[in-house]
């Protein structure tokens, strides 16, 4: 039933906020916010991915640095109690995702894959901070169902993990209840969002830091359109410049005729893109 409301929202409301106004995220920081609206570009590998002990994780499963750590202590700790922590999902390659998306669309149809599946470059799992968790079965699907579960939810923050796709929080995160589903974020904003019980979106709209990076992407993005503007008229002019000067001093050729009105009409049509 909540899946029906999510698709019709989808529908009804043109795909909600969703993926408008993407901003292109380059900061490497744990903190990173990547969701539908945030998007990594597809070169964006991290640069201290490392193997998770085979242990806790299927084989070749990749996380950060201070992600794998935290990881491992925790699943330890779990391991204690006689609780179970698998890693079967980690970091994946844009490459990856956008594959895995397109078979979400084929099999299941568009609408659907938008509830459950990220288009490459908005996927968590590109930051290589997040991570898909099941007991000793590897269902992830039925992981609500564990005890594991049920410790992840009461235990994950104290190793800076949260549970990234809370029930009921699609209009926030774009994302349907994923009880498998956690990030990596660091000790003291996991506690602060369990604490609050909030969404990693809530929490950086919360943090005048992030509000300054947004605004500084906006402006830098703002100067890069008028640079190339700027530059491409000076060019122009340029051109128009030079080739007046030619006309004036050539004699008519017919041939060299056609080249300038080839050359104008290049030009027209780019200014006619530019400021379509
Ligand atoms: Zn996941």
């Amino acid at each position: 039933m909540e899946l029906i409301i999510y698709i019709l929202i989808l529908i009804l409301l043109d795909n909600y906020d969703f993926y408008k106004n993407i901003n292109i995220i380059s900061d490497t920081n744990i903190t990173i916010l990547i969701n539908k609206n945030n998007k990594l570009s597809n070169d964006y590998i991290p640069y201290d991915l490392e193997p998770i002990s085979l242990e806790f994780s299927c084989k070749d499963k990749l996380l950060r640095h201070e992600a794998r750590i935290s990881f491992e202590k925790m699943a330890k700790d779990a391991k204690k109690e006689n609780m179970n922590i698998i890693a079967v999902s980690t970091y994946r390659s844009y490459d990856y995702q956008e594959k895995l998306y397109n078979n979400y669309v084929k099999n299941y149809g568009f609408y659907y894959a938008e509830t459950c599946s990220a288009r490459a470059g908005h996927s968590e799992h590109q930051t290589g901070l997040a991570v898909d968790i099941a007991d000793l079965t590897l269902d992830y699907d039925n992981f609500e169902s564990t005890k594991e579960f049920i410790w992840m939810k009461n235990n994950s923050y104290k190793y800076g993990f949260i549970l990234r796709y809370p029930k009921a929080c699609f209009h926030i995160t774009g994302f349907k209840y994923e009880p498998w589903h956690y990030r990596y974020v660091g000790y003291d904003i996991a506690k602060y969002i369990h604490d609050n019980n909030i969404t990693l979106e809530e929490y950086k709209k919360r943090n005048l830091w992030f509000l300054y990076n947004i605004f500084i992407n906006k402006i830098t993005n703002t100067i890069n359109i008028m640079n190339n503007t700027i530059s491409f008229i000076l060019n122009l002019i340029i051109c128009l410049y030079i080739l007046n000067e030619s006309l004036n001093t050539l004699k008519w050729d017919p041939l060299l005729l056609f080249i300038y009105i080839v050359l104008i009409s290049i030009s027209l049509c780019l200014i006619w893109f530019l400021f379509k």
